[in-house]
């Protein structure tokens, strides 16, 4: 776009404006891919010793119980966090997690060998780690 101004022409938008709003643009939509796609690539693993024992998605509320020879521990997930609500562990660590929500988090009960794991898609975690590392 050009303006006649005091008589020469005045260049109101320069090549650098253009490349800043592309990058703007560029990393909006990137953020916008990963805040859409993610949700749906979050899972909550539960481990026994080592073991994936059942796997619940992270944006869908419920109630858990895991049960094992040791006894049970009832997991909740409500609204993208996850946490140890009951358990009939000999020390209850578990409970005192509070809730965790991100990649990578887990809650521990050593009595009873579960894990309660978050997950995520593995390119998911790829772009997250990349963005994370610049
Ligand atoms: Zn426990």
């Amino acid at each position: 776009m050009k303006r006649i101004e005091n008589g020469k022409q005045v260049k109101l938008i320069t090549k650098g404006d253009i490349l800043l709003l592309a990058a703007v643009a560029f990393f909006a939509i990137i953020g916008l891919v990963i805040w859409l796609i993610q949700p749906q690539g979050e899972v909550v693993c539960v481990y026994r010793n080592g073991k994936r024992i059942a796997e619940y998605a992270l944006h869908k509320d419920g109630v858990y119980t895991v049960t094992c020879e040791a006894g049970f521990n009832t997991v909740t997930v409500k609204g993208g966090t996850v946490c140890v609500t009951e358990a009939d562990c000999s020390n209850g660590v578990c409970m005192r997690y509070g809730a965790i929500s991100r990649v990578g988090q887990s809650i521990v009960c050593a009595p009873h060998g579960i894990t309660v794991k978050i997950e995520g898609n593995s390119g998911i975690d790829a772009i997250l780690s990349w963005e994370f590392s610049v």
